[in-house]
């Protein structure tokens, strides 16, 4: 790629040596693999706040006022406010990443399931980190995830996937939104959408269809929070079968009869779960390579992300 995608980053998984016991959590996927595709951007908002290196460790705690980020071994350290001013200056400014990676657990970037404790020390409930719900609440359809979900297969395709289709989208916004471009960039990703999606599948091109009458910024608006909404889930295993049936549907008249049952059951095997997505799809784009179609030589669903990731490779 001749430009990498811009993705803000909780500091310490990068290496860098932030972490309130002067540790840090680098992670080899994404300073690797990820790296090659994307830039990070650095942050670590309790080194951000003006905490120092190692620092006393610090947690979430319900009181009857709300949630407070206060010392677990002193309490009347409390970072709650400065904190909350932080996120909203830091949010604010975050308008030209696609795409965020937060360390999970943490109480200021941990995006769910972070450790909520009464002011006992019992631990009660999960919550967000403070700098994380600050930053979802301000950019809700940017695509997030934390680190240790990267881990699951479904999850990690899911979020490059998103980042890559938003980034398309910021881009197309970036050069100037037209009706007709709108139309072009919907239909490109018409299949991707589907398989995430159905209904948004329908609803999303019924919103389009009076494209050219309408307010194209209004329009844009609502067409990113559709598209983003669209693609929220990974896409499971029978609507990939549903997308891959339609595929063939357009090659019906160039197949003989043998290429389309050899596709039918790899499809078939696909669906059973004894080869992966990238089959069929490599097939597939042979087929097409060997038929072209237009329309669907333009899909997105075929390559949303660079095959040397290998994010359909597995089972
Ligand atoms: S989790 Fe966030 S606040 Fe904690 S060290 Fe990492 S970047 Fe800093």
């Amino acid at each position: 790629m001749d430009k990498k995608i811009p993705i803000a980053i909780s500091a310490c998984l990068l290496g860098q040596e932030v972490r309130f016991d002067g540790g840090h959590k680098n992670d080899a996927y994404i300073n690797g693999t990820l790296s090659e595709y994307f830039s990070f951007l650095p942050l670590c908002p309790e080194v951000g706040i003006g905490l120092s290196i190692p620092r006393p460790p610090i947690r979430l705690v319900q009181h009857a006022q709300g949630i407070r980020l206060v010392g677990v071994k002193d309490p009347s350290i409390d970072v709650t406010e400065a904190m909350q001013a932080y996120s909203a200056r830091v949010v604010e400014e975050l308008t030209e990443v696609r795409g965020v990676i937060l360390k999970k657990g943490s109480p200021s970037c941990g995006m769910e399931r972070v450790k909520l404790y009464a002011p006992d020390g019992r631990s009660i409930d999960k919550t967000s980190g403070l700098f994380a719900a600050a930053l979802r609440e301000r950019h809700p359809l940017l695509p997030i995830e934390e680190e240790g979900r990267l881990g699951d297969p479904g999850l990690r395709e899911n979020f490059i996937t998103r980042v890559f289709v938003y980034h398309a989208w910021r881009e197309l916004n970036r050069q100037g939104l037209s009706a007709g471009r709108l139309i072009d960039f919907h239909s490109d990703h018409k299949y991707l959408i589907m398989a995430h999606n159905q209904a948004a599948y329908r609803s999303m091109g019924k919103m389009l269809a009076n494209a050219g009458k309408e307010d194209i910024a209004a329009l844009a608006l609502e067409y990113e929070q559709a598209l983003m909404h669209a693609l929220a889930k990974p896409a499971k295993r029978q609507q990939h079968v549903n997308v891959l049936q339609h595929l063939l549907g357009y090659l019906r008249q160039q197949l003989d009869s043998e290429d389309k049952a050899e596709m039918l059951e790899i499809i078939e095997q696909y669906r059973q779960g004894i080869v992966p997505l990238i089959v069929p799809i490599t097939l597939l784009k042979h087929h097409f390579r060997r038929h072209p179609h237009d329309y669907i030589d333009r899909q997105v669903y075929l390559s949303p992300h660079p095959h040397e990731l290998m994010l359909r490779n597995l089972l």
